[in-house]
């Protein structure tokens, strides 16, 4: 027989394993680990991944289920409206802020006159699509749901009951609640972006400004003897700063253009030699 292993704990599969879409396979008890809910579900839709999406999300939150405290209850579904958790069936407990989308329905809709007035009858449903864990849920509210009838084009249609509408609300809420945390979260990472890249043009200004200071004392004797050339001097024997700075206002004068504009480049180039010479006369 082949020795087969469980591809989530790696410990060997004596009973047969369970094997997922993609054919992997899991050990009973790993397997167990999907919620009773879920497995009718997960055993024809579930790969590896949503798996160990689901494990990892069920690790971290251990204590939902202890968190728990049913604001609404309808048929097999209960919502705790603080915490952001539904519960199908009193069983596991799942989060609303994983689920993609959900629709009301009615099912087998009878249509009575009850007291000269038409009410539909049936039962109303709601399909849950979540993300985390990965599943399709149809949740029976109730089995003898009612509402009022009203005429559209010529036909019956059948509002809501005032328990589904109010479930509604409360999930449109939630809706609107995640979409204003996502903003939030949104919101804070641009700012925290904008924050670091500021700090980085800062800390970039500063060590270009240090460099900059720097350069005279680290010039090297190449540096110094290409701003020798500049001043015309063959060595700094006998020059002190003033005779440096004589030089330099030379210089500069000479390099002003006719109409007695400065050229930049020029003055600058003076300047850096200057600065170079100073830091070699006080080395
Ligand atoms: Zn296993």
């Amino acid at each position: 027989m082949m020795m087969s292993k469980c591809d989530h704990c790696q410990n060997r599969i004596i009973a047969s394993p369970k094997v997922l879409t993609d054919g992997s396979r899991l050990c009973f008890k790993c397997f167990l680990r999907i919620p009773n809910s879920i497995i009718p579900f997960a055993k024809v839709n579930w790969n590896y991944h949503d798996y160990a999406n689901w494990i990892e999300y069920e690790e971290n939150h251990k204590n939902d289920a202890s968190l728990f405290k049913s604001t609404f209850m309808y048929g097999d579904l209960s919502i705790d409206e603080e915490h952001m958790l539904y519960k199908v069936a009193g069983r596991e407990v799942f989060p609303i802020r994983m689920i993609s989308q959900y629709e009301l329905f009615y099912k087998d809709v009878e249509i009575q006159n009850v007291m000269f007035k038409k009410k539909a009858f049936g039962r109303s449903f709601v399909i849950i699509d979540s993300l985390l864990p990965k599943c399709r849920f149809e949740v029976k509210l109730s089995d003898n749901a009612s509402a009022d009838v009203y005429m559209e084009n010529g036909t019956y249609m059948h509002g809501y009951p005032a328990k589904v509408l109010h479930l509604k609300r409360i999930l449109d809420t939630c809706f609107v609640k995640m979409e204003e945390e996502r903003r939030a979260k949104e919101a804070e990472y641009r700012k925290k972006y904008q924050q670091k890249s500021q700090q980085k043009q800062e800390y970039n200004k500063k060590q270009e400004r240090s460099q900059k200071k720097e350069r005279p004392v680290n010039s090297t004797s190449d540096d110094v003897n290409k701003a020798l050339n500049l001043f015309m001097l063959s060595s700094l024997d006998g020059i002190d700063e003033q005779k440096l700075r004589h030089i330099r206002n030379g210089l500069i004068k000479a390099f002003h253009s006719d109409n007695g504009e400065l050229d930049s480049t020029q003055s600058q180039r003076i300047n850096e030699a200057y600065e170079i010479l100073k830091g070699a006369l006080h080395a």
